[in-house]
């Protein structure tokens, strides 16, 4: 055991988008913060990402691989409908690079980083956290341990943090996702790589849906299902049949969990708080993480700076409040498309063609590009609202 006198006002633990958001910001804002995240893994992710958090997290162009200026959405019956960005794009990120920015980034505003694997929090005579973690190296393992005014625990979905320190952590519902990563082929016979492809159909899942989303050079293609029986590896063979791209290079298989909706508690009334995926932050429907992930590591780094200049733990309350603020109605309603909309091949059809309507995919682009409900279009709401009925009730063909 090696013994440390070493304090920080905050340990992070996971340098993802979520923690290494939290670390620069606390680092900026004056504290001593250790950045720890144990390393030797490419995150498995789509690496889709909207404007908003470019221009919010001031994201470089250079770490973006390729621009999508389109969705295909594809029902259950193969019907295509094509939804153009008008005025923007969603950026693609590989994951491999963009996190290593972001941790470098905090790391050069004063954040130390450490590469190590969290293993249990104490406290120490005074009460102060103690964050046990373990160093692997050409020596073997060892283990340390360092003392923190507080910690937050930004270490993913399966959060080792979240399990000891937030009670309930352990009962959250996870989707798994799984892609694979080919070499991009050709532009061409059904392959745009400036068109992200949304595949809707029972067989490549029976509750989330499959994606294509090109990356320059290469493309990730994958599915999601929460239910435990789904054969998701053959589903993903049997969509990139069905889309003509069997024949690509695979440089990647990988999969993992996504959670279903954001913890009820996200801090343990004393001096841990949670954020990103370990808070349970994804948007149900799209699968959309990294964007709520850095929003959660953000409000994690203000409500902890607030907590650490007034020692009151009520502070870290806040993280959650203002999340669910800004974001819980847009949740909510995602969660209920999803329920709804992906519960059968029927109803998929029906809403792909829901799709095809011009309002419709503004307001799409406009809350995915943007992160705000669109007031500017009441009308645009209100017709909405009455074709959807139309199409629950089956009054449209789809
Ligand atoms: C297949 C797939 C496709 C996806 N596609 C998209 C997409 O296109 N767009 C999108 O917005 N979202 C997507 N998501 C969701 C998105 O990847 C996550 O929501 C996002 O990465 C969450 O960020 P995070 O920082 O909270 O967690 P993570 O990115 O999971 O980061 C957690 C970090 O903690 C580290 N860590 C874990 N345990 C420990 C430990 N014990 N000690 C130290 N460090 C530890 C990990 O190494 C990791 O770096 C996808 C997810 C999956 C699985």
């Amino acid at each position: 055991m090696t013994d440390t006198t070493e304090t920080y006002d905050v340990v992070v633990v996971g340098g993802g988008p979520a923690g290494s958001t939290a670390a620069l910001d606390l680092a900026r804002a004056g504290r001593s913060v250790l950045l720890l995240e144990r390393g030797g893994r490419i995150k498995p992710c789509g690496g889709a990402i909207p404007p908003a958090l470019i221009a919010e997290f001031a994201i470089p162009d250079a770490l973006l691989v390729a621009r999508a200026r389109a969705a295909r959405m594809i029902s259950p019956g193969n019907r295509a409908v094509d939804m153009p960005i008008e005025g923007g794009f969603v950026g693609m990120v590989d994951r491999e690079h963009f996190d290593e920015w972001l941790r470098r980034r905090a790391e050069t505003a004063g954040a130390r980083r450490r590469t190590g694997t969290f293993q249990a929090l104490d406290r120490d005579g005074g009460g102060i956290s103690l964050v046990r973690y373990a160093i692997r190296d050409d020596e073997g393992t060892r283990a340390c341990l360092v003392r923190a005014r507080a910690v937050i625990g930004a270490d993913g979905a399966n959060s080792a943090v979240a399990k000891q320190a937030i009670p309930g952590a352990e009962k959250v519902r996870h989707v798994f996702a799984y892609h694979e990563i080919v070499r991009s082929p050709d532009p061409g016979d059904g392959f745009d790589p400036t068109r992200c492809d949304v595949i809707y159909r029972g067989t490549v899942s029976p509750d989330f849906y499959g994606w294509v989303f090109p990356h320059g050079a290469t493309t990730s293609i994958g599915t999601g299902s929460a239910h435990k029986g789904f054969a998701i590896r053959p589903a993903t063979a049997l969509l990139r049949q069905s889309l003509g791209l069997d024949q690509a290079e695979t440089v990647r298989r990988e999969g993992a969990p996504i959670p279903m909706r954001p913890l009820p508690r996200w801090e343990n009334g004393r001096d841990v708080l949670l954020a990103g995926d370990a808070a349970g932050v994804v948007a149900p429907a799209s699968g959309e993480g990294i964007y709520y992930a850095m929003t959660g590591g953000r409000l994690a780094a203000q409500a902890v700076d607030v907590y650490l200049a007034t020692g009151n733990s009520a502070a870290l309350k806040e993280a959650r409040r203002n999340f669910m603020r800004a974001h819980g109605r847009v949740f909510w309603v995602l969660g209920m498309m999803q329920r709804f909309w992906y519960a059968s091949d029927r109803r998929r059809e029906r809403f792909v063609s829901i799709c095809r309507d011009p309002d419709v995919q503004r307001l799409t682009w406009q809350s995915y590009m943007h992160k705000k409900l669109v007031r500017s279009n009441p009308i645009a709401h209100v017709r909405i609202f009455f074709k959807d009925l139309a199409h629950l009730l089956g009054l449209v063909a789809p």
